[in-house]
């Protein structure tokens, strides 16, 4: 026999938008089913909320990595880089950790997430995430111009002017787009340097904090190392499984900074 909805449940799950009304009276009704009843009360519905809510809350792992889609702005490739970060917390034993630290079941607020850009568009928002690896590439600028304006036109920074002599680019207004060097018929501006920009420490909830920047440009080759240096920091600095952010504001930037590159000089396997 069915499950029995009494009066006030009735009302009470009218009040929930009708494109999911369906799907919580299934979880409900399972859920009053597990308890061993077969009518469902306003109380229930309450009480069954708050435990899916909490449920879905909870996560397996200590970290998230993720990776931005990719489409044609991009200038890097993550290839592997994602699966390859996410073993190297899992090595960290960072779940655990957390686990210990937070003493309670880990919830989405405690992951340590980092994230992929494939270019300075920063769909993934690696401005509000513990670690963020933003794409980028280095404009240079190599021979005979022919004056086209082309560079200058798809700049979105501002950051070329056009002179007698060719292109100057502005290197403190350039994000490293490659707009420039896709449209350029002549290959006069074309790829230095290519990599990620590395920012750290952002977070949302109760006092947010936006990502700062950490490298203006780290190597593709060089991404799991500078990983293991701040999981290793970020583990040493810790001190109730708060985010990055929050161990950032405690230490202080520069201090963090100082830190971070001792690490990252250590070298070394992830601890
Ligand atoms: S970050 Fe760049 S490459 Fe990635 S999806 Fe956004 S626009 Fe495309
Ligand atoms: S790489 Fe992008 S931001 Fe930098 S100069 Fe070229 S178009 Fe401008
Ligand atoms: S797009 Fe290339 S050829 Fe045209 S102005 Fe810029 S650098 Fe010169």
């Amino acid at each position: 026999m069915g499950v029995k909805w009494e009066k006030d449940a009735e009302e009470l799950l009218r009040r929930v938008p009708f494109f999911v009304r369906k799907r919580v009276k299934r979880a409900v009704e399972k859920y009053v089913s597990r308890k061993g009843r077969g009518r469902v009360t306003a109380r229930d519905l309450l009480e069954a909320k708050e435990a899916l809510r909490d449920r879905a809350s909870k996560v397996e792992e200590g970290f998230a990595v993720e990776d931005c889609f990719g489409c044609d702005n991009a200038v890097i490739s993550s290839d592997a880089l994602p699966s390859q970060v996410e073993e190297v917390l899992r090595r960290a034993g960072l779940t655990e950790f957390l686990q210990k630290k937070a003493g309670e079941e880990l919830k989405h607020h405690h992951q340590f997430r980092v994230v992929f850009s494939c270019c300075p568009n920063a769909c993934s928002q690696g401005q509000i995430r513990d670690v963020a690896f933003i794409g980028r590439v280095e404009p240079v600028v190599q021979g005979p111009c022919s004056r086209c304006g082309a560079c200058e036109e798809a700049c979105e920074e501002g950051a070329i002017r056009l002179t007698d002599s060719g292109p100057q680019i502005d290197p403190t207004k350039c994000l490293g787009c490659g707009a420039c060097i896709k449209v350029c018929p002549e290959g006069t501006i074309r790829e230095g340097q290519k990599g990620y920009r590395l920012l750290v420490g952002g977070k949302l909830g109760r006092h947010p904090r936006l990502a700062t920047e950490l490298l203006p440009l780290v190597p593709k080759e060089e991404v799991l190392r500078v990983v293991e240096a701040l999981v290793n920091l970020y583990k040493e600095l810790n001190e109730k499984g708060e985010r990055l952010g929050t161990v950032i504001q405690r230490v202080g930037w520069q201090k963090f900074c100082e830190s971070f590159r001792d690490r990252l000089q250590q070298g070394g396997e992830v601890r």
